[in-house]
Formats: structure tokens, sequence, C-alpha cells
């Protein structure tokens, strides 16, 4: 039986007053098959991420979820003892021009984008305070860009691996950094686990907020769900001059309480709204190309590689408007799937 005709089967009872609620609940969990669901939510993820997502449906849909939030305020160990920083060969990659106007300058696993304009560059996430000036401002420079022309700073979440240089671009540079609210207010709760990567509070990103520098606009959603305050973007670069739609997933993994079904049953809703949110924004504007701040996402460093040896084939990174598409669908039904398990469990549990 399909959820749909399970709710509706289950709200005429309520309204009928037929029963007591923890017989609801037994109903609940005898009309819905919930591993019928799960296996659909699942198949539809599969069947979107084909063999072009499968870093993101490995990562969401197969590992385990971690289900915690990080309360803690420690200083991180890379910071507080940089011994135990990864092996530069673990995390450098070379640096890439990708588009007219785009810069890769991330590293193996954690990405950083330069969008070059008229009157400057963005950068788009940072990576770690340990390796973001050698991947950053080094690239920049081996690109042949002056990391000096960084403006602004666009934090897609307050995690290490994408706010870690904020504070040194900041600093160094003078850059505005933008972030969403909630977030900033993760830098400032936590002290210890920002120190060396905790910006001053600058801009603070709103849904449709548009970042103009030069010839150049930006737009920022607010995509809450792997943190409050993420944000994900769209914006315009350009390939030979021919213009070519980019849409950003700021946040991917499901770090927020998704072990119980309260509140992990809203935190997954939000997720998926989020998704929802974005991917009409990226087909409102036509977005062939889908960024991320992981190269596991979006494969940027094997991308940067296949670009080497384009010659005049197509451009690596232009999948088209469809598998855009399909990059949310496959982030929405691993979502899905992680819900009707705690759904499950509530029914299971005999909770309405
Ligand atoms: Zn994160």
């Amino acid at each position: 039986m399909s959820s749909r005709v399970g709710r509706v089967v289950v709200t005429l009872m309520i309204l009928a007053g037929s029963a007591p609620a923890t017989g609801f609940a037994q109903d609940l969990a005898d009309l819905r098959d919930f591993d019928a669901e799960i296996e659909a939510a699942l198949r539809s993820a599969k069947r979107a991420a084909g063999f072009e997502f499968l870093g993101t449906l490995n990562r969401i849909c197969l590992l385990p979820a971690s289900g915690r939030v990080n309360t803690s305020d420690n200083v991180p160990r890379y910071v507080r003892d940089p011994s135990t920083v990864p092996a530069r060969a673990v995390w450098y990659a070379e640096p890439a021009k990708v588009f007219d106007n785009l810069y890769f300058v991330g590293g193996k696993i954690h990405t950083s984008w330069a969008l070059t304009t008229s009157e400057g560059i963005i950068i788009i996430d940072t990576t770690y305070p340990y390796n973001s000036e050698e991947l950053i401002i080094g690239g920049l420079e081996r690109l042949g860009l002056d990391p000096g022309d960084i403006r602004y700073v666009v934090i897609s979440h307050a995690h290490g691996d994408h706010i870690g240089g904020a504070q040194i671009l900041q600093e160094k540079y003078g850059a505005r950094v933008v972030m969403g609210r909630a977030d900033w207010d993760l830098v400032e709760t936590y002290p210890n686990r920002y120190s060396s990567m905790a910006p001053e509070r600058d801009i603070v990103a709103t849904d449709g907020m548009e970042l103009t520098l030069g010839n150049t606009t930006l737009t920022i959603w607010e995509t809450p769900g792997h943190t409050p305050g993420t944000l994900s973007y769209t914006f315009t670069v350009f390939d030979d001059g021919r213009p070519v739609n980019v849409a950003y997933s700021g946040g991917t993994a499901f770090n927020f309480v998704n072990s119980t079904p309260d509140p992990g049953i809203e935190n997954f809703q939000s997720y998926i709204d989020a998704q929802q949110h974005i991917a009409d924004r990226a087909a409102a504007t036509g977005a062939s190309v889908i960024l991320s701040n992981h190269s596991e996402f979006d494969n940027a460093v094997n991308r940067n590689r296949m670009l080497a040896g384009r010659g005049d084939g197509p451009h690596p990174y232009e999948l088209g408007e469809d598998w855009v598409q399909r990059y949310f669908q496959v982030m929405q039904g691993c979502a899905r799937a992680a819900q009707l398990r705690l759904e499950q469990e509530r029914a299971e549990a005999g909770v309405l």
C-alpha cells in the first residue's frame, strides 16, 4: 500500500474516532509497507545516480550516517598539534582553470573555487586552515591570478573543511565573508573549535541574496539540513565565451540528529525541502553543471584531468540540466529512505 493511501486511511480513522491512540499507531505500522517504501526510495536514488554520482550515493545512501551533532568546543587536533595534519600527498591537488571565469583552487578531497569578475575574485569555500594558504593563495598565484584581488569569501557552511581559510583571507586581504546566520552563530558559540578559522562576523546571507561583484552575480539560496545555515548557489560561468549555468550544492552528509524519530524525521524533512529548493532554482536558471565542495561528490579532481585532455570535445563538467536535477534526486531519495526508517521505528514503537 502506498504511504499516501496509508495516511488517508489513518486520517479517516482519526476523524471517525474509531480507536485509541495506540491502536492508530499499530494500524499505521500494519497499513504501511515501510520496507517497500524504503526500497522504492533507495531505488529512485540509485536510478538517479547512474554512474555519474556514485560518490554522493555511496556517502548518503550506503554508508552509515553519524546521527550526532558536535557540541564540543575543543580546539581541533590539526590546529593544536600541527604534526597531526595529514600528509600533503593526501590532500594536494593541482589548481586548474575550469571555465573562462572559474578556477579550481581546492584539494583532492575538499574543494575551493575562484570566480573571477571584472572587479576582483569571489572565493567559494576555503578548505582547512592547514592547507588553504597553499591551495587557495598558492593556487591562484600558480594560475596567474592575484590573491590580493579577493573581495568576497562565500562559505557554504561552518565546518572546518570549508571555513578553514576564511579568517586567513579576511585578515590578509580584507575580503568580505558571507555565511548563513545559523553558521555565523556556530562560529561564535564554539570559539575553540574555530580557533584559527573564525572570521569576524560579516555578511549574513539570506535566501535569494544576490552577491554582485563587477560583471558577475552569484545568487545565494538557503538550504538548511547539513548544518542549519548551509548555503547553495547559482551563477553563470563561460566556456570560451559561451554562458553555462552552475548549481553549487553546499552540504551533503546527514550530520544532523538522524538516529531518533524526534527530531530526526523533521531534520530530514528540512534537508529534503532544501534540496527541492535548490533543484527548483537550478531548473529555473537552466543549470547544466553541478558543483559541490567535496570532489567525492562532483568529481572535480577527475574532471580537471579530463579537462586537460579535452581537445575540442565537450566540457567534462557540463552534464546537462537533466543530470543536475538527478543529482538532487539522489540527495532526496537517500534522505527519504533514511527518514522512512525513522518513521518505521516510530510506528513500530506505537507512537504516532
Ligand atoms: Zn560539512
